[in-house]
């Protein structure tokens, strides 16, 4: 058995723990980075259009819900990113950070110092924007964010209608104001994606003080006396346990998903839990794997008359001549994010939005769903305030084995009622002028102009699907149930904290990478001034 002491143990390479290793490197401190999945060597990763194809592989974690009886008994899957970069490196690149009023909830819901004022600073400091540099922007961070460089018609032809059904233009979603609809800005470079391996691990790679392995299961962290002392993970998932020793903390940022998982299997969550699988209780903390939250959204799909979508028309010379400029030049049709525009809107007029469009200019499918034959566009409203909880306990004690995971998905009535009111809206923006000029149908839910809400919300219940955004499974909080405290330190055990989207004790109003990187970026400086 191999043993080996750092300043640090960072368990799993993905948005936060590659920011964290960036940050605590270039302080001087010595960190030991490990990470699953392998290496982000495979190059459908970095070229924008392609990332779904890299879903199906091994660098891709599909993790599958329990029947879900609000969503029609179906089993929900999530993929998440399994390579350096975690979800950074298989997402879909939009980049979102929320509002306001998301992270001043999470300051009166008992996180002091999460407030929107304190969290705008560390939002920048992670930015480098290629076009803004006001005072919502950054542009000298590590973490690049541009425009893509390829917009398709279809993109352009939404914008216009959702224009015509009434909805404003917004120019930058992270700026001023949220509503409206508009291009996202996303996470590439010059073509690329840019996660946070390519972009913050990238930075230090040759820093002595790194030390990075891929191919590291983790299998649980090692405690002395209620301190973290380190981890034990097995390569490749098999074979001899390995140990890593930490002299400070061991930080847990293996996902929402993994994180409270990797706590209960190391004694730290309900005891009773803990017992029943014969797991020796190093601290009873009952909020672990509690307060599960997801965003999902639901397709409305048009058939375009011509053959124009962004997916299905490429065959020899012209699939040919998109790989060369890419390869040759990062330009062209493979440069696109996909989802290369949406917007925010408000339907129950809160003042806030409560839903979010995702707007591909193609057919799309899911990990379970092939996609409709043919051409044509995909206008998907999401929800963005769920109501719904879910949960992540232990099926076994084995650490290989898979999560016993609870989405909870659509309990709410009010999640589903958003999604519905978000398919009316979605239905008039394809019939509106710009789109109906290119659209020939309407495949689903109905080619029917006239449709009730019972049977959208049908629709809602066979079909939604989520967006990817596991998050608050490891809840910060001072209360009862909060799993970890403003610091990110586990409650009860010393020099042990969480860092990635399980943290977050509400989940923000929209995508949840670039705040994940902020978490991290907070929690360094919490670790760099020793609180
Ligand atoms: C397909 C997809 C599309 C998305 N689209 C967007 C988008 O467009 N915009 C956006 O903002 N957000 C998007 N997201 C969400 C966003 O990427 C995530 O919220 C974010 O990456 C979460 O970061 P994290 O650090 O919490 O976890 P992750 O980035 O998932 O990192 C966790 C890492 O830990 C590793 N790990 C897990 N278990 C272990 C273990 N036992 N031992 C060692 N390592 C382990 C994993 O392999 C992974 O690399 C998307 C996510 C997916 C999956």
């Amino acid at each position: 058995m191999s043993q080996q002491t750092f300043d640090h143990v960072i368990v799993g390479g993905g948005s936060a723990g590659c920011v964290l290793a960036h940050r605590l490197v270039s302080a001087g401190r010595s960190v030991l980075l490990l990470e699953a999945g392998p290496a982000d060597d495979d190059k459908f990763i970095h070229m924008p259009a392609a990332f779904v194809r890299v879903l199906a592989t091994e660098r891709a974690w599909t993790y599958e819900t329990e029947p879900q009886p609000s969503a029609a008994g179906r089993k929900m899957f999530v993929p998440q990113g399994r390579t350096l970069g975690g979800g950074s490196s298989v997402n879909a690149m939009v980049y979102i950070r929320g509002t306001p009023c998301d992270y001043d909830g999470w300051r009166d819901l008992g996180c002091p110092g999460w407030g929107w004022d304190e969290v705008l600073p560390f939002f920048k400091r992670a930015e480098g924007n290629r076009r803004f540099a006001d005072r919502f922007h950054g542009t000298d961070g590590p973490l690049a964010v541009s425009d893509a460089r390829y917009r398709h018609p279809l993109s352009l032809a939404f914008l216009r209608a959702a224009q015509e059904a009434g909805l404003p233009y917004n120019d930058d979603f992270n700026g001023a104001q949220q509503a409206g609809v508009g291009f996202y800005q996303c996470t590439t470079f010059d073509g690329r994606r840019g996660s946070t391996a390519t972009t913050y691990l990238a930075e230090v790679r040759g820093n002595a003080k790194l030390s990075v392995q891929t191919n590291a299961h983790v299998a649980r962290v090692l405690t002395k006396d209620g301190a973290a002392t380190g981890v034990s993970y097995l390569v490749g998932g098999k074979g001899e346990p390995q140990t890593a020793l930490s002299r400070g903390d061991v930080i847990l940022s293996a996902g929402a998903l993994a994180s409270p998982k990797l706590l209960l299997l190391s004694g730290i969550g309900p005891a009773a839990q803990l017992q029943s699988h014969g797991i020796g209780v190093v601290r009873d903390l009952p909020g672990v794997g509690e307060n599960f939250q997801d965003h999902l959204e639901v397709s409305v799909y048009g058939r375009t008359r011509e053959p124009i979508s962004l997916a299905g028309s490429d065959t020899g010379l012209t699939a040919l001549k998109h790989g060369v400029q890419w390869t040759f030049f990062k330009t062209g049709l493979l440069t696109s994010t996909v989802v290369e525009s949406g917007g925010f809107v408000d339907t129950t007029g809160s003042g806030q939005p409560d839903l979010q469009f995702h707007v591909l200019p193609t057919l799309v499918g899911d990990v379970d769903r092939e996609p409709l034959p043919g051409h044509g566009i995909s206008i998907n409203p999401c929800f963005l305030h769920p109501e719904s909880r879910g949960r992540v306990h232990l099926r076994s004690s084995d650490p290989m084995a898979p999560i016993h995971f609870d989405g909870g998905y659509l309990q709410a009535q009010a999640d589903a009622d958003t999604l519905v009111r978000g398919l009316k809206l979605a239905r008039r923006i394809l019939r509106a002028p710009s789109l109906a000029k290119l659209v020939s149908e309407e495949l689903a839910p109905s080619a029917k102009a006239e449709i009730d809400d019972a049977a959208l919300e049908t629709y809602v219940r066979q079909r939604a699907k989520t967006v990817y955004h596991p998050a608050g499974t490891c809840r910060m909080g001072s209360d009862a149930l909060a799993v970890v405290d403003p610091q990110l330190r586990v409650h009860g055990v010393q020099r042990l904290r969480v860092c990635d989207a399980s943290v977050m004790p509400r989940i923000i109003s929209g995508n949840t990478n670039a705040p994940t990187i902020m978490i991290a970026e907070r929690c360094a400086d919490f670790m760099l001034a020793g609180t």
